[in-house]
């Protein structure tokens, strides 16, 4: 025996899990399906055939509803809803699509929903109410994609736009709402559109394009069946022929008129199709054709339903007829309450235009409300760009600051640094690098201050190359350059930091020593004159200096103490040279080179 394991044991009741579950969703969209499918006949056989008979479906299934999805509750509800307002229960009516308003429903749904609710509260004489309701449709409209709630939301525009006199707007609804049908092709839709327009024209007074309307509506409804519109629209015509005279044709229609609404089981319709018989029978002078009773039972109808338009009618009607039957009391209290009916049904219209207005007003001024809101909204915006601007531009000036602060800085430096660059330049000189005769009697004079106040000696020794001239003449002035720099690195060499060097002359240098001791003298000019060997090479010739030597003496000036320096290198130039002299004031005899 082929047993499947515990593993497979689970696979398989998985799969039969999985497929219980397919089957069981597959029967719920079925069911879904078949419920749209259902309703949708009873649709079809309450708008084209009866709706008494369409109730009777909607009762069948009323045990089920419960559990239909969402859509189609709401569908069935809008049934009864319809039914409930043809069947003069508008109150019933009017909650049912209130509670079908409270559910989270579809937009399409929504929209013929509110279209019915519109319906019904104009019937309720709920003006305000039924204008909010339109106004909401009105809005609803832009997002839904169904055209038959698009259409229907337009009819209820144009018929109520023109019940308040807005008539241009109304009408302009009206054509759009039949052009839509055309456009979808749809002659059941066309006949309800076409309709709602034909009486527009007719509140507009325009008196032929209501006529050809109506005829046109009555052929598109004949077309597909819908013997109640086309039953209601022939008194509509009828009325319309009577106002312009044609009264032999408004007779005929209104008869097919009243027996296509007695079929139809529309008693509203019918009642006012019996009025507009009435009054065409009267203006026909016939006024046998009606008994005094049958008239009474129509103003009972109209009474009890508050139609005032149609009881002002009916006692206009009952009026003319008592005063041709020569009853004149009773002709002037039909009068007397044909005039208050009027009053009345004026008062309703007076009430809906109102309600018009302030539902209007309301939304204009939500209107105004939205723009401002948009428009401080936009203030915001643009203040909030401008901060944003500002924080920018307060970034990009810091920034620029810094940037500047910096460069500035850098400039400051290299200024700096140029200043003192050409400070050196101008202290000192360039082939040497010592301090040139300027700098060098400038600070010369600050030592002997310094030597002046604090005490202690100070010599100097004046030097000067040995036959320079030949040297100049033998290598060229490049090499004398050059001989003239190795004298002035010698001799710092040889005299150390503490003494103060500069080149005073062509070939001529001072050398300001802060001593008293000759000897450090003696010793710096020794130490040079040691370091000056012969080096053998051709392009480094050998020179050599002559040195004079004076110390400061109590009082003695720069210049003097210069003069007397200058006077003992004159002596050794004149003795034979590369040699030193000491001032004979401050010692005697001179130094003999010490080769
Ligand atoms: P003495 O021993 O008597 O000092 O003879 P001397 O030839 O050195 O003296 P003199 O004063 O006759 O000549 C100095 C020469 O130094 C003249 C001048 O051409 C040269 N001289 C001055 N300054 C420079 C310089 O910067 N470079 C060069 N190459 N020669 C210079
Ligand atoms: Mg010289
Ligand atoms: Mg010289």
């Amino acid at each position: 025996m082929n047993r499947a394991g515990p593993a497979g044991g689970r696979m398989i009741r998985m799969a039969f899990q999985s497929l219980s579950i397919v089957l069981v969703l597959m029967s719920f969209s079925a069911l879904a399906d078949e419920t749209a499918r259902v309703l949708e006949e009873i649709r079809e056989v309450s708008y084209t055939r009866h709706w008494q008979e369409a109730q009777a479906m909607l009762d069948e299934l009323a045990g089920e509803v419960a559990g239909f999805p969402l859509r189609q509750q709401v569908e069935f509800h809008l049934l009864e809803a319809r039914h409930l307002s043809l069947d003069d229960r508008n109150h019933q009516a009017l909650a049912r699509v209130d509670e079908v308003l409270a559910l989270p429903i579809d937009d399409d749904q929504r929209l013929r929903t509110l279209q019915l609710a519109a319906n019904v509260a104009v019937l309720l004489r709920s003006y305000e109410a039924a204008f909010e309701y339109l106004l909401d449709a009105l809005t609803v409209k832009e997002d839904v994609q169904d055209p038959e709630a698009v259409i229907g939301t337009f009819n209820m525009a144009g018929y109520m736009f023109g019940r308040v006199g807005e008539h241009d707007r109304a009408a302009s609804y009206g054509e759009r709402a039949v052009e839509m049908t055309l456009e979808l092709g749809d002659l059941n839709r066309e006949c309800v559109a076409r309709q709602r327009l034909a009486p527009i024209y007719k509140w507009a007074g325009r008196a032929e394009r209501s006529e050809s309307e109506y005829r046109r509506a009555i052929e598109r409804c004949g077309q597909v069946g819908n013997s109640l519109f086309v039953g209601v629209l022939k008194h509509g015509l009828a009325d319309q022929l009577r106002k312009l005279g044609r009264f032999e044709e408004a007779r005929d229609l209104v008869g097919e008129s009243i027996r296509l609404l007695e079929e139809s089981v529309f008693p509203l319709g019918e009642y006012e199709a019996r009025l507009v018989q009435a009054e065409v029978l009267h203006d026909l002078g016939d006024e046998e054709a009606w008994a005094a009773q049958d008239l009474n039972d129509l103003l009972d109808y109209f009474r009890e339903r508050d139609l005032w338009d149609q009881i002002a009618r009916l006692e206009a009607l009952l009026s003319a007829r008592a005063e041709a039957a020569g009853y004149p009391q009773q002709a002037l209290e039909h009068l007397q309450r044909h005039l208050q009916a009027r009053e009345r049904f004026l008062g309703r219209d007076r009430t809906m235009l109102l309600a018009y207005l302030e539902v209007e007003f309301d939304t204009r001024l939500k209107d105004q409300q939205i723009e401002l809101l948009a428009e401080s909204a936009r203030v915001a915006r643009v203040e909030q760009q401008a901060a944003e601007q500002q924080r920018r531009a307060r970034t990009a000036i810091l920034l620029l600051s810094a940037a500047l602060l910096i460069l500035l800085l850098i400039m400051l430096l290299g200024a700096l640094r140029g200043r003192r660059h050409f400070r050196y330049l101008s202290r000192h000189d360039p082939l040497s690098g010592l301090a040139n005769q300027g700098w060098f009697l400038q600070r010369a004079e600050a030592v002997l201050d310094k030597a002046r106040q604090q005490g202690g000696g100070v010599c100097l020794v004046m030097a000067d190359i040995d036959h320079f001239k030949r040297i100049n003449d033998r290598y060229g002035h490049l090499v004398g350059d050059g001989v003239i720099g190795q004298a002035a690195r010698r001799l710092r060499e040889s005299f150390g930091d503490e003494a103060l060097i500069g080149r005073v002359g062509g070939e001529e240098f001072g050398i300001l020593m802060p001593t008293e001791a000759m000897d450090d003298v003696l010793r710096g000019i020794e130490r040079f004159q040691q370091g000056g060997r012969p080096s053998g090479r051709a392009t480094d010739p050998h020179f050599t200096l002559s040195f004079g030597v004076a110390c400061l003496q109590k009082g003695d000036s720069l210049s003097q103490l210069r003069t007397r320096a200058d006077q003992a290198l004159y002596e050794a130039k004149r003795t034979g040279r590369d040699r030193y002299v000491i001032d004979s004031q401050k010692a005697a005899g001179a130094g003999p080179a010490p080769v």
